[in-house]
């Protein structure tokens, strides 16, 4: 037996979710969100299973990009945070990519650049994330730049909502969008995956799902994923490589952060923090052994979880396990963790062995 974690990576589920994505959008064009290395889940392997779904694809690195479009892919390519130097433009006119415009400087770039073609550009409004985008001051004079500058085609006007999952949703951002807006025919673009849920009302133009496609819910605490008909793309799972008993008064693991109060029979997961799993994650961070859902014990170690067995008596050595994904939502995990399953998804490492599940 080699080391049994494995995250199976389900590519019907994925369509399914892109799926629900494009149910919802009613009649807005989709970017399928695949920066980071599509959470987690693979850059041309989600390519490939979206192919003929996507309306594009949105990323951040130049050098995906140039992957993909070596790999064969035609369709339009965002690229999240644009470019950063000027001497990247001809890659994007030889590609055919669209970069997001943020700075008045890339405004300039693209006005200095000869480039064969022209670049259909998005051109971002900070509308009160203050992360990226122009101010309402710069967005005119940006706007009328691009314009008239000759290597810049079709235009698409863009921002980024800071609270669409949470109380203060996204009229306030939307009330500073359309007055920088106003009198501009050019197609826009909103809404990612929890304005596209809450709020139909951004599903115009050009809708930039991420994290529902890999069947998360960007609300968990609200919603759960399975309740938005969001189906897990990623599981990972392992097994038991040994178990132990312990007496009462024995402690677990590095620093001997849990202590059993009576005697506890605990099983060991080949699963640790160097696989992606969060180091923070505190004891009684849920796990499922032989499918019956448990808590972990101890500190996570770097290549190893400890788990409790109460109540699973038949569970040993070679006991299958699920740390996320079918049958125990990544939001559940992360929630115990302290954090977002996009950050689960996003570090999972190279070592993990992935197995495609068609
Ligand atoms: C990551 C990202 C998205 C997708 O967000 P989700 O919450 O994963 O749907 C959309 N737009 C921009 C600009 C992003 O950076």
């Amino acid at each position: 037996m080699t080391r049994p974690l494995r995250a199976t990576i389900d590519l019907p589920a994925l369509r399914g979710n892109f799926a629900v994505a494009r149910q919802r959008a009613s009649d807005a064009n989709l970017w399928a969100v695949i920066k980071a290395n599509a959470y987690g889940h693979g850059l041309l392997r989600v390519a490939e299973t979206l192919e003929d779904l996507a309306d594009g694809f949105a990323l951040l690195d130049l050098d995906d990009a140039v992957a993909l479009r070596e790999a064969g892919f035609r369709q339009p390519l965002l690229l999240l945070e644009g470019f950063f130097e000027a001497d990247e433009l001809p890659l994007y006119a030889a590609y055919g990519l669209t970069p997001v415009v943020h700075t008045l400087e890339q405004v300039e770039m693209l006005a200095g650049a000869a480039l064969p073609a022209r670049l259909p550009v998005y051109i971002k409004l900070n509308t009160g994330m203050n992360r990226l985008g122009l101010s309402a001051e710069e967005f005119h004079p940006a706007l009328t730049a691009l314009q008239t500058t000759s290597c810049v085609a079709a235009i698409t006007l863009m921002t980024h909502f800071a609270d669409a999952d949470q109380e203060r949703g996204i009229e306030w951002q939307m009330a500073g969008f359309e007055e920088s807006t106003r009198g501009c025919d050019d197609p826009v673009s909103l809404a990612n995956s929890a304005a596209l849920l809450r709020f139909p009302v951004t599903c115009r133009g050009w809708a930039r799902p991420g994290i529902m496609l890999y069947g998360s819910s960007p609300f968990p605490q609200d919603e759960s994923a399975e309740s938005l008909g969001l189906r897990p793309v990623m599981t990972l799972s392992s097994r038991l490589i040994t178990v132990q008993e312990l007496d009462a008064g024995d402690r677990v693991g590095y620093g001997g952060t849990f202590t059993a109060d009576r005697p506890m029979r605990i099983g060991v997961v080949a699963c640790g923090y160097a696989d992606g799993y969060p180091r923070h994650a505190p004891s009684g961070t849920p796990m499922l052994v032989e499918g019956r859902r448990t808590r972990t014990v101890g500190r996570v170690s770097m290549d190893m979880i400890t788990v409790d067995l109460e109540g699973i008596p038949d569970a040993g050595i070679g006991s299958p396990v699920v740390l996320w994904g079918e049958g125990l939502p990544v939001d559940e995990v992360a929630a115990a963790a302290g954090t977002v399953s996009y950050e689960l998804l996003c570090a999972l490492t190279p070592r993990v062995p992935i197995i495609e599940k068609a």
